[in-house]
């Protein structure tokens, strides 16, 4: 009998926002889909961030709905023209689509004002003077109400001319501020009259100095919403507590209104994700730059050699949760594994190279052997690898002295060199300081290819290059940035600095077999046995630098377990 061919279709993978969604259009609220991404230009991308390109983007996609790339540009002081720039380059690589839809906050000032206008002659926005110190303490407390500021009062027209008056730059920074008039009793102190207007004199990446107020996020978000038809607006849980605020505002002009949905913001382990850590990495030269390839930028993650689709895999794996917690970084590494173990051209690269010397190897022959480019990919084909009488292996993959369980070369013992040789170590050379400079083996010329004839066999296979033909490059080995799952949990009078791991970055000199010379920037490789490396931006062409991209293995598995 025949077996079904398919039990039935697999549901598409669904989460509390889809149904949400769902439900929108199955009721009639909403009657097809658009969502936003809404970064602030104020910093580069990290990874949390793509996990909210890929639930924005990935609902418009999954619901054939539309997705807007929107910068909330509504404060002056920190942003700039280079976090626009990097956050397009960011989020286009990362694969989202916004068509022709890249836009900007700052584009919708003259609307908010308007809107500003007509909150006040509802009577539901005034002027203040209060100053910053002032409005904080008669904000209240969790427990305490707090006070109705002494300008609450004031007539439609005169707020509405002091209004215009901070607008033309009549006063100073912080001298006025215009509020919603809420209720500073509310249980929620989000709406005890939250400040919708501050006076700054500073000159906006886009506006130059056309404004000297400007809108808080509370006020202008929603706005922004509303104005490009979003329908879902997907944020993370600090927002939640704001929503009230957000459909306040909405409902109180009685504009088109999107619904606002929270999830959990990605914490990843050994990371910190914050702006402001970035910032303070960068300055204080713990990395090299927004885009070291230990951070957890985008930037940062492209250049040590991550693919988009890598992390599109794994923002699919971690799902949209509604509850904060830590994801593992390994699941990140994962996701690269095992994309790069299909795609990845292998080559044999020796890391920390000792000499071998076949003392039975004629002089001056070079044999071309054949290697597998990809045992994954048989389209991938194979290569020619030279071999000659004088070869580089990985010093640690010779003891002199070997423990019961090392299986690789040591004196007298036979090996597999691969795609090669058995070749057995009979003589090992030390310089006066004691340190290994060279290994006198011989070749059993039978063994081409890698079978002795006679059947014997060895119990390790080794990956080597031709001394002559290989060619110097620089590898560097990057480990997690912090030594701890959580770097931010520390020990009193310690911050997440002292938690930065020490080894985070070997460079060494390696050697790597000539088929990767010719290697551009961005180019992916296996190194077997080894790991996977990405060709770094700053290799000169007769120079390459590599970045390692990730090991084969998870090595910090068993270092979690412990810490736990
Ligand atoms: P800040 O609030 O300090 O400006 P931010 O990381 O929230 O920092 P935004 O530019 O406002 O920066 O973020 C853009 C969008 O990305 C927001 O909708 C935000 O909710 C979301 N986001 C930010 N961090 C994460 C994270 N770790 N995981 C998932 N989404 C995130
Ligand atoms: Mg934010």
């Amino acid at each position: 009998m025949n077996e079904p061919i398919e039990e039935a279709k697999a549901e598409a993978p669904t989460d509390f926002i889809r149904e949400a969604v769902k439900q929108d259009l199955a009721e009639g609220r909403f009657q097809h889909v658009h969502t936003r991404f809404p970064p602030e230009p104020n910093a580069y991308l990290h990874i949390g961030h793509a996990k909210a390109v890929w639930i924005d983007y990935g609902i418009a996609l999954d619901f054939g709905g539309k997705f807007n790339l929107r910068f909330d540009d509504t404060n002056p002081l920190k942003e700039e023209q280079e976090f626009v720039d990097a956050i397009i380059e960011d989020v286009k690589w990362l694969g989202a689509d916004w068509e022709d839809r890249l836009l900007f906050a700052s584009d919708y000032f003259d609307q908010m004002y308007t809107w500003a206008q007509d909150l006040i002659r509802k009577g539901k926005a005034y002027v203040c003077d209060l100053t910053p110190d002032q409005m904080r303490e008669q904000r209240g407390t969790l427990t305490k109400p707090g006070q109705n500021s002494p300008y609450r009062d004031r007539s439609v027209d005169e707020n509405l001319d002091l209004l215009e008056r901070m607008k033309d730059g009549e006063f100073a920074d912080g001298e006025k501020t215009l509020r919603a008039k809420i209720d500073m009793a509310s249980p929620n102190i989000n709406l005890r009259d939250p400040v919708m207007y501050r006076i700054r004199h500073a000159e906006h990446h886009r506006q130059g100095d056309k404004w000297c107020i400007y809108p808080s996020y509370d006020w202008a978000h929603g706005l922004e919403d509303s104005i490009e038809g979003v329908t879902h607006s997907l944020c993370t849980l600090e927002y939640e507590i704001h929503r009230p605020l957000y459909d306040w505002f909405l409902d109180e002009l009685g504009i088109y209104h999107p619904r606002q949905i929270e999830f959990a913001r990605l914490n990843l382990s050994y990371t910190v994700m914050s702006k402001r850590k970035f910032i303070e990495l960068v300055a204080g030269g713990y990395v090299s730059g927004y885009d070291d390839p230990r951070m957890p930028t985008i930037a940062g993650l492209r250049r040590r050699g991550y693919t988009a689709e890598a992390i599109k895999e794994f923002c699919r794996r971690i799902g949209v949760a509604k509850a904060d917690n830590i994801i593992e970084a390994a699941q990140l590494e994962d996701c690269i594994r095992e994309g790069l173990n299909k795609s990845a051209q292998r080559v044999m690269a020796v890391l920390d190279p000792v000499k071998v010397v076949l003392t039975n190897y004629p002089e001056g022959q070079v044999e071309e052997l054949d290697a597998v480019n990809n045992p994954e990919d048989a389209a991938a084909g194979t290569r020619k690898v030279p071999f000659a009488r004088e070869l580089y292996i990985e010093r640690e993959d010779f003891m002199e002295d070997p423990p019961p369980k090392f299986f690789r070369l040591a004196p007298g013992r036979e090996v597999r060199l691969r795609y090669g040789y058995f070749i057995k170590c009979e003589e090992v050379v030390k310089d006066g300081s004691g340190k290994i400079v060279e290994l006198r083996c011989t070749y059993d010329p039978a063994t081409k290819g890698g079978d002795a004839p006679d059947g014997r066999k060895v119990k390790a296979t080794l990956h080597w290059v031709s001394a002559a033909h290989s060619i110097p490059a620089e590898v560097r080995l990057y480990d997690h940035l912090f030594n701890k799952v959580n770097p931010d949990k520390v020990e009193e009078g310690q911050t997440y600095i002292d938690n930065l791991n020490p080894d985070s970055l070997k460079v060494v000199e390696a050697r790597i077999e000539p088929f990767a010379k010719d290697a551009k920037p961005g180019d992916r490789f296996q190194f077997e046995r080894l790991g996977y490396f990405c060709v770094d931006k700053d290799s000169a062409p007769s120079r390459l630098s590599f970045n390692r991209t990730a090991t084969l293995r998870d090595a910090w598995a068993n270092v979690q377990k412990a810490q736990k």
